[in-house]
């Protein structure tokens, strides 16, 4: 069925989107309407031409179709033919091609004089950055160079990006800000699975009898998989259980909701994993066949008394059974988590324990049953293959030296100086206030609001002797620190492939050149290499295709094989998981269907994991329990959809939310001027009333620069992933002006 076209009223068009706010999404409205929205103010026009491109948010990875009409964007619609997404957008999506007309982007490189920026050519830009990168390496050595990166590159930018940052420069102090939201599933995974290696598929959302949500709340995160949960469970009865301290849509129709004290998951997981034990529900012997561990395991879980468990998490023994024998009766039980589990101190060891559950129920390597962690970013799981940060490109590990000579050899450069080990973000930020740093190129990224503690990363920026970021956007939160400003080309800008949270590798073909002198950071790093004198190791390259190309060379025979891919065959196919050895194969649906693992046994490891209370409980000081993460309008620091005037009228501002009896003791109204502090200092926003909070908690979006939530916490970082602990910090608020106040400036 082909969609139709629609113009709405500015008022439907905030209506569609709050709607999905409150209950359902909006993409039921958009469904049944089969339409596409024109947002308010945005002349009708018809489209000559349509680019085939994925979308540039987050990592669902709907396949996204650009409506041009001379040459100039005035539409998107979900691509029918897809099966991620079959037609559907989420509202970020709808509104994707209004980036174009945003105002505030950087149209040529800006370098900093007399207390603003000057313009200079790309020429001038080059030559001061390789000149000062060059002094810096011969004054302190490679190490003295740093380089942050993102989740939203392409995957032959993220392969060129690493192929210069560690054969070329040679530094060890590289990271993105993957590490922010999926490094620790990414740390689970290695431990429990042997690999970097996520077994599921979103074929399973239909597939699966039971669906476990821990910590996500999908209908906002990644609606358009929600919308796959709702049209699944019209069709068939689907069990859901939803483990979360807010009580999201989700969780509101679940047929369990697990309402759990803040940080405590994987006490009810434990929890779990002995009830399945005492339940009957575990076939220890089937399960030695495939893991290790199940003695250790099943010894350690003894200390999970219904009155432990109770205690810590708030959860009685009944719901702990009733969940355990939901999951475990199932035929097939899927578990999907997002940030709630990974941006936490214990994130890895609660995504072991999941994937206990899994490996101890079978629910791994079937349909409709996997351990599943949904990513955040639209190319997180590029830069996990490709990137260099965390490993050499197909997962080759940094300290295996047979490993780094297979990517010296297909480099063409020698081995003893590729770089072996990584530094997470948050010690390259340390090093930067240490002075050990000198330098730091910035690419595609606004720490300045997404890392915590933001003082901290003020004072790293102003210890730097100089600071590039190349971006999209400029002014940014971060960009206003820099002395070099690289103007960068955005989504549908561009031509290149990106991988999904399924392992779909799917391309985003360019629809559009980007404004003034803008170039993709593709060849953004081809130049910056040139000028540095790297050039050699892109010998030959002309395009992203041709990075392509040494990307499937690269991961040939690797677990995230890519050779049998090619740009024609991924756009004709609508996408192909990973792994793909060969030009006939169809990429690969589920991982380890024969259960032979990763690991050097081939078998899963059942590992244990132990609670650890709290590094900020809430005292009387400090009352409540900060959660932070995010809503359905805006995409991470708001770099891009703040600028998109639809998008601000749904969400304008930031705002706190606080359970109605919280709000009532305090004496705080909807819509109140409020300030909420930690020990690290305050921010000050709208308080709204929201019955879904736990009580005791607050809950913050962080996409607003001017009220982030990572301004109050502390950081403290998972020890396996060093993945930030987002979500629970000591804070208390307070009222400041009533509701009427109309804008922040009236409460200073
Ligand atoms: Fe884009 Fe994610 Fe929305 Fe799909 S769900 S349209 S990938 S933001």
């Amino acid at each position: 069925m082909s969609l139709t076209t629609r113009k709405i009223s500015r008022r439907e068009f905030i209506e569609a989107g709050l709607l999905s706010a409150v209950s359902l999404s909006n993409l039921n409205i958009l469904k049944k309407k089969k339409d596409i929205i024109i947002p308010p103010g945005v002349k009708e026009r018809k489209v000559d031409k349509w680019v085939y491109s994925t979308c540039g948010y987050c990592s669902v990875g709907c396949s996204i179709m650009i409506g041009l009409s001379n040459g100039k964007a005035i539409k998107v619609k979900g691509n029918e033919s897809h099966p991620t997404n079959k037609g559907k957008l989420c509202i970020k999506g709808h509104t994707e091609y209004l980036l174009y007309s945003t105002k505030g982007r950087a149209e040529s490189p800006l370098i900093k004089a007399g207390g603003g920026f000057r313009s200079v050519s790309w020429d001038e830009s080059l030559k001061i950055m390789s000149d000062k990168f060059k002094e810096i390496i011969a004054q302190y050595g490679p190490n003295a160079i740093a380089v942050y990166s993102t989740g939203q590159l392409q995957n032959e930018e993220f392969y060129a990006l690493g192929k210069l940052v560690r054969a070329g420069i040679k530094t060890e102090h590289y990271d993105g800000n993957t590490t922010l939201c999926m490094s620790t599933a990414v740390a689970g995974y290695k431990r429990s699975l042997g690999e970097d290696a996520p077994p599921g598929c979103y074929e399973d959302l239909e597939e699966a009898n039971l669906i476990m949500l821990i910590g996500s709340n999908l209908s906002e995160m990644h609606p358009i998989l929600y919308d796959r949960i709702l049209d699944a469970n019209e069709k068939k009865k689907i069990s859901i259980i939803t483990v979360d301290p807010r009580q999201t849509p989700l969780a509101s129709m679940s047929d369990l909701y697990i309402g759990i004290k803040p940080g405590t998951d994987i006490i009810f997981i434990n929890a779990m994993a002995a009830s399945l034990f005492a339940q009957g529900l575990v076939d220890e012997e089937r399960v030695k066949s495939y893991a290790t561990g199940l003695d250790e395991l099943k010894g350690s879980l003894e200390k999970y008394t219904p009155q432990y468990v109770e205690d810590k998490t708030g959860i009685s023994r009944a719901k702990v059974q009733e969940a355990a024998l939901l999951y475990g009766k199932s035929k097939s039980s899927l578990i999907l988590w997002t940030m709630g589990v990974n941006q936490s101190a214990l994130g890895t060891k609660t995504v072991n324990a999941i994937c206990n559950l899994a490996i101890l129920t079978g629910n791994i390597g079937k349909a409709g049953a996997a351990p599943f962690s949904l990513t955040g970013q639209c190319n997180a799981m590029g830069s996990r293959i490709l990137g260099s940060t965390t490993a050499y490109p197909g997962f080759r590990k940094l300290d295996n030296a047979d490993e780094i000579g297979q990517i010296a050899s297909l480099w063409n450069c020698p081995a003893e100086g590729l770089p072996r080990k990584r530094t997470p973000a948050k010690e390259i930020f340390e090093k930067i206030r240490k002075k050990e740093i000198k330098a730091l190129w910035i690419i595609g990224t606004n720490p300045m609001v997404s890392f915590p503690d933001t003082s901290r990363t003020r004072d790293a920026l102003d210890s730097l002797d100089f600071l590039v970021v190349q971006d999209a956007y400029h002014p940014t939160e971060t960009s206003v620190f820099v002395d070099l400003i690289l103007p960068a080309a955005m989504w549908g800008e561009k031509t290149g492939t990106m991988i999904n949270s399924e392992r779909r590798v799917n391309i985003a073909r360019k629809a559009l050149e980007p404004p003034g002198e803008a170039k993709s950071d593709f060849e953004i790093f081809l130049k910056v290499a040139e000028y540095m004198g790297y050039g050699e190791l892109f010998k030959g390259w002309k395009s992203q295709e041709d990075a392509f190309e040494e990307i499937r060379m690269v991961t040939q025979g690797r677990i995230c094989d890519l050779c049998g891919m090619t740009y024609e065959r991924i756009e004709k196919a609508n996408g192909i998981q990973w792994p793909c050895p060969s030009p006939e194969h169809p990429g690969t649906k589920r991982l380890f269907e024969d259960l032979r693992f990763f690991t050097s046994t081939g078998k899963a490891k059942l590992l244990v994991g132990e609670y650890a209370e709290l590094t900020e409980a809430p005292n009387e000081e400090f009352p409540f329990i900060l959660n932070s993460g995010r809503n359905q309008y805006h995409w991470h620091t708001g770099t891009k959809t703040r600028k998109i005037e639809a998008l601000n009228e749904l969400s304008p501002m930031p705002y706190v939310e606080m359970n109605p009896a919280d709000a009532e003791l305090y004496g705080i109204n909807n819509r109140d001027w409020v300030e909420v502090a930690s020990r690290r200092g305050a921010i000050r926003l709208r308080a709204i009333i929201a019955p879904e909070v736990r009580r005791g908690s607050l809950f913050i979006p962080f996409h607003y620069g001017e009220a982030t939530p990572n301004f109050l916490i502390p950081d403290i970082t998972d020890e396996f992933s060093h993945q930030p602990n987002f979500k629970q910090s000591a804070v208390r608020i307070k009222r400041i002006v009533s509701g009427r106040a109309k804008r922040g400036s009236e409460i200073q």
